[in-house]
């Protein structure tokens, strides 16, 4: 390492973006959770909530999950944004999505919709889970074959229920490698600097 630089960890830096009404407890549990399983992550939840844009809602009172993505940015200060919803979110031909991420991108989307459950701490589990699993495919991840890792496929919720709120060492390595990389292309290659 040349003289006078320094390699310092980035933090991820994800903000929960609320669209429409939303339970901030929810999310601010929710938020303070992340950085347990992605441990280089800090999150935040939006101190304003982003209206719920006309235009994207179908015939049967679900919103169009890419639609709504496509309306996120990523705020000044943040790499990542994650909007939450309590709409339930579709991309047609199929019934309803749980979320939505760019892959290998900056934007993902989650519905609370379907997640509720009479138990609080089970519905803050299963929105931590879609969150994480989200901010897996902006890395670039695809699904995971171990059912135990949150990358791994959920199809109702008892897929999501069944599985762990952590990626398993596999992901969670392709996720700080494919982190560390998004830096070296911010700063134009090599070290860190700060
Ligand atoms: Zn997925
Ligand atoms: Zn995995």
């Amino acid at each position: 390492m040349a003289k006078g630089e320094r390699k310092v960890m980035r933090v991820l830096r994800v903000l929960l973006q609320p669209i429409g009404k939303n339970e901030w407890q929810l999310l601010t549990k929710v938020a303070l959770l992340v950085p347990q399983f992605l441990p280089f992550a800090e999150c935040q939840v939006a101190p304003k909530s982003l209206p719920l844009p006309p235009g994207f809602v179908t015939p049967r009172r679900q919103w169009l999950a890419d639609g709504l993505l496509a309306q996120l940015l990523v705020p000044n200060g943040y790499d990542r944004v994650v909007g939450v919803t309590e709409v339930d979110l579709v991309v047609p031909p199929l019934n309803f999505v749980f979320g939505l991420a760019e892959k290998g991108g900056k934007r993902a989307i989650v519905s609370v919709a379907r997640l509720k459950d009479r138990h609080l701490k089970r519905t803050e589990e299963r929105l931590l889970k879609e969150v994480l699993h989200e901010l897996g495919h902006t890395f670039g991840l695809g699904h995971c074959q171990d059912p135990n890792c949150v990358e791994a496929f959920s199809n109702t919720l008892a897929d999501t229920d069944r599985k762990g709120p952590g990626f398993c060492p596999r992901c969670l390595q392709r996720i700080w490698t494919a982190w560390q990389q998004e830096g070296k292309e911010l700063l134009g290659g090599g070290e860190f600097l700060r």
